[in-house]
């Protein structure tokens, strides 16, 4: 490819962007600042040393780890070696990542040193040939040593867009983990579709702090500001003490998070007095952002993006922009990404009048090639017309925003009608006892599934089922108010912040 066109392969992000400003600085971590021109030799440096190990066009190199810049010098590493790579969550217990670890076939596994021993403990299993660790760790070549063991790769690799750049395994609340393909191409365009909707300059420091093996921490704001020459602050992983000292500090100017960490932001002591003058906006996906929330934010003078997205879309697919004009509390967007398509379908595919709910569809050239060897999977999703059917069930108003009022498995029906949590949920929320909340079906005699609360209180607070439902009783119908109120000391998430809502169906059924 000619730089005078426009797609960009992978691996070639960071050395065009070195060629252009090899002085900026790109990843700080910790007291370390690594510049773009010594980001891309140690990229290029990598790549020769995977390719020099054996590792051939297409196959799968996987990582597992915090946050760490060798995590991102892997990634393109990989694609300079014309690899696949497949980022692990390091949540995952040894028995979920040996099923990964086998179904992408990864030969070759980068590892934290923290990670090692949970590796070792299934190590037997695995078909790994290379074992690689960030540290030192006996029976692991050491990462520094490798990375720094070669020349640069004089001939990287040239993928297509439509050659597969990563293998991302989806965050699993519900089913086994799906590997979903996303191609050069797909990051490619989930780029350009972030650059034109997100307001990001060459000046900008993002906070990373959440998970870069989520689509979310990986693609919204972090490749982002790299692309663009700005800087990108790494964290290994949240801490809302943290990520305040680290905004004041670094002069943060941006950054990516789900509601969840926002949420513990809030509640740091300190919120109302670090200096959060630097942050231009906040960028917030995964779930809409209470209304509480907003306001708190707002008062300090910060306003909220949101981007509405899968990791099956790289991920975004519907964006809404700061401006406090434009914005509808609780929309997951009102802007369709450019040179994507996003519609509302019912049962039989057929587009649904506005206000009435159906499934989030999404088709455009951010969407995922399939999921990794499951045909079925692939099937299941995308469908003739090249539509992604996102499993999300929105509404959209006369104005084309767009709420998500669900997911499909998640809906609650109760006494045959149907009932979204997500409404719910927000509703409740504003109760001055609730900290966090979820909503779901449990099964009821008589009305099939009853709307049921789980809370966790704030510090010191008390609440009963009829204080929650007097509370709700003007803003919602009566059928979608709490039948049955549970308390749990804190909701239980995964590592990008989402509730597992079937760990707590499971719980309540005990
Ligand atoms: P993941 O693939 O782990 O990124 O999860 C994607 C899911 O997160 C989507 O299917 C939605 O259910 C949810 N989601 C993402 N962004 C938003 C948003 N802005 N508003 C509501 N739900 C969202």
């Amino acid at each position: 490819m000619s730089s005078t066109q426009p797609y960009t392969d992978l691996g070639s992000w960071i050395a065009r962007r070195a060629a252009i400003s090899p002085d900026r600085p790109a990843i700080t971590f910790g007291d370390d600042t690594q510049t773009f021109g010594a980001l891309s030799h140690r990229i290029d440096c990598l790549a020769a040393q995977l390719r020099e190990g054996g590792v051939a066009v297409g196959d799968r190199v996987g990582y597992l780890g915090p946050n760490h810049p060798a995590f991102l010098v892997t990634m393109f590493g990989c694609a300079r070696a014309g690899a696949v790579f497949v980022p692990l969550n390091f949540r995952l217990t040894g028995a979920e990542l040996a099923y990964i670890i086998g179904d992408a076939g990864i030969g070759t596994l980068i590892v934290d040193a923290s990670l090692t021993p949970g590796v070792d403990a299934v190590r037997d299993e695995l078909a790994v040939t290379r074992w690689i660790a960030v540290g030192t760790v006996d029976g692991w070549e050491s990462f520094d040593a490798v990375a720094s063991a070669s020349e640069p790769i004089t001939d990287p690799a040239a993928p297509e867009p439509s050659d597969v750049g990563l293998i991302m395994y989806t965050s699993g609340t519900t089913g086994r983990p799906k590997g979903a393909m996303l191609t050069h191409g797909n990051m490619f365009w989930n780029n350009v579709n972030a650059l034109l909707s997100l307001d990001v300059t060459s000046t900008d420091i993002s906070l990373v702090c959440a998970p870069l093996f989520h689509i979310g921490g990986l693609n919204v704001t972090t490749l982002v500001t790299l692309q663009k020459g700005g800087q990108i602050v790494l964290m290994p992983a949240f801490d809302p003490v943290q990520a305040l000292k680290l905004i004041a500090d670094k002069h943060i100017t941006t950054m990516f998070g789900v509601p969840a960490m926002y949420l513990f932001m809030s509640q740091v002591p300190d919120f109302e007095t670090t200096d959060v003058s630097s942050i231009r906006y906040l960028v917030c996906g995964g779930a809409p952002v209470p209304e509480p929330l907003m306001r708190r934010y707002g008062a300090r003078g910060i306003p909220f993006a949101q981007g509405y997205g899968l990791t099956e879309t790289a991920p975004l697919a519907l964006v809404m922009s700061t401006d406090e004009s434009e914005r509808k509390i609780g929309a997951a967007g009102n802007k369709v990404v450019p040179l994507s398509d996003v519609r509302l379908v019912d049962a039989d595919y057929n587009e649904v009048p506005v206000g009435e709910p159906g499934e989030i569809c999404v088709r455009g050239p951010q969407v995922m090639a399939g999921y990794w060897r499951n045909e079925a999977a692939t099937r299941a999703v995308i469908d003739d017309g090249g539509w992604f059917h996102t499993g999300d069930i929105g509404t959209a108003d006369a104005d084309g925003y767009v709420f998500v009022v669900d997911r499909v498995k998640d809906m609650v029906i109760t006494g045959g009608e149907n009932v979204y949590p997500a409404e719910v949920e927000s509703v409740l929320y504003s109760h001055p006892a609730v900290a966090e909340v979820a909503v779901l079906g449990t099964p009821h005699e008589k009305w099939g599934e009853a709307v049921t609360a789980v809370v966790a209180l704030k510090p010191d607070a008390t609440l009963t089922l009829d204080e929650l439902r007097e509370h709700a009783k003007d803003r919602l119908a009566g059928y979608k108010l709490p039948l049955r109120l549970e308390f749990v000391d804190a909701l239980p998430r995964n590592p990008s912040g989402k509730v597992l809502k079937f760990q707590l169906r499971d719980a309540l059924a005990e």
